[in-house]
């Protein structure tokens, strides 16, 4: 309950108002969100960098009105890679499809994330990309493929464990040696579509990670980030990996900026990859809302910043 709520809320404009405004909500999301500015984030990045954990930058942003719109966030995904290269950090970008236009339809969407997925390349980095709720999902897809036809790597998808679809886009990335971000998924969606309860997700996950180390998906060179803060996934990777002799440097662990720090180094230091997804930018609100979504104890921690304890 307290999950749709605050997904409601995260779409809601007035909340957004109210929540931005009022400066103990937006110290709160600062645990979650490095900063509006890309200073602060590259601030964040490096200091992540200098305890041996990868950055993911995201800046934040979805659903964009107009083409000019999309086009100039666009660009700034451009300028952010610039950015890494010059600060040279450690740090690749996430970007959301909505963001840059899917919504104008595949064929624009497809220019715009090339001509990033490009710089990435001509800078030596690599590209991500989110994933969002179902009516986008078959779109975010077919451009992915598109990628790999044009670029062959260079390009990670994030997909959905808990989409009954999954098995098969899972299935068919992995034929082609290609790179996921598995996560459980962070929107709402009907049980028409998609598993409701944690059990079912977890057990939907741990098939599709086993889909990515299989032999076959090995031999292709596809690559699993696992973007999750669940022990029970973290754990069942390691092992497993490790039982199937599956080296560290085949797959890597991912969560995001201010939750589980404490895991997120204790992976780090065993020698595992680790990278943190660090949002930024002015419109933090929607991402916001989402991590409250998640976990009574977020809320908690943002009431208890809100009344100055
Ligand atoms: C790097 C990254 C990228 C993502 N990208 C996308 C995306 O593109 N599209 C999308 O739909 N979703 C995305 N998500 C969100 C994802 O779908 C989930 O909503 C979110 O990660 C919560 O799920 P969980 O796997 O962490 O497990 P949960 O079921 O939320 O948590 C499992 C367990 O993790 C532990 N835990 C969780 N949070 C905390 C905490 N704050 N402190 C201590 N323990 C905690 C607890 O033991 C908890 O029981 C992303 C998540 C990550 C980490």
């Amino acid at each position: 309950m307290l999950r749709e709520l605050f997904i409601r809320l995260s779409q809601n404009g007035t909340a957004r108002d109210f929540v931005t405004h009022f400066g103990p909500a937006r110290r709160a999301a600062r645990r979650f969100v490095a900063g509006e500015t890309l200073d602060e984030a590259v601030a964040v990045v490096r200091a992540l960098n200098a305890r041996g954990i990868k950055g993911l930058l995201n800046e934040v942003g979805e659903s964009v009105t107009t083409p000019e719109e999309a086009n100039q966030a666009a660009q700034a995904f451009h300028h952010l890679l610039h950015r890494i290269h010059a600060e040279k950090l450690d740090a690749t970008i996430s970007l959301k499809p909505s963001h840059i236009g899917l919504s104008f339809g595949p064929d624009f969407y497809y220019e715009n994330v090339a001509g990033i997925v490009e710089t990435a390349r001509q800078l030596g980095n690599t590209v991500e990309i989110d994933i969002e709720g179902s009516p986008d999902v078959p779109a975010t897809l077919d451009v992915y493929h598109r990628l790999l036809d044009t670029f062959g790597g260079g390009v990670r998808q994030a997909v959905q464990a808990y989409l009954y679809r999954t098995p098969a886009d899972v299935q068919a990335i992995a034929n082609r040696g290609g790179s996921i971000r598995l996560v459980k998924g962070a929107y709402s969606e009907p049980p028409e579509i998609a598993h409701q309860s944690k059990t079912a997700i977890n057990q939907a996950a741990i098939e599709l990670m086993e889909i990515f180390l299989s032999d076959e998906a090995q031999a292709n060179g596809a690559y699993l980030a696992l973007g999750s803060h669940d022990p029970v996934l973290i754990e069942w990777l390691i092992r497993e990996a490790r039982a199937r002799g599956i080296g560290k440097d085949r797959f890597e662990f991912q969560m995001l900026l201010g939750v589980r720090r404490d895991e997120q180094q204790r992976l780090a230091d065993l020698g595992y990859t680790v990278r943190v997804y660090v949002p930024y930018g002015r419109a933090w609100y929607p991402y916001f809302m989402r991590r409250l979504a998640e976990r009574p104890a977020n809320v908690l921690f943002m009431a208890r910043a809100v009344i100055g304890k």
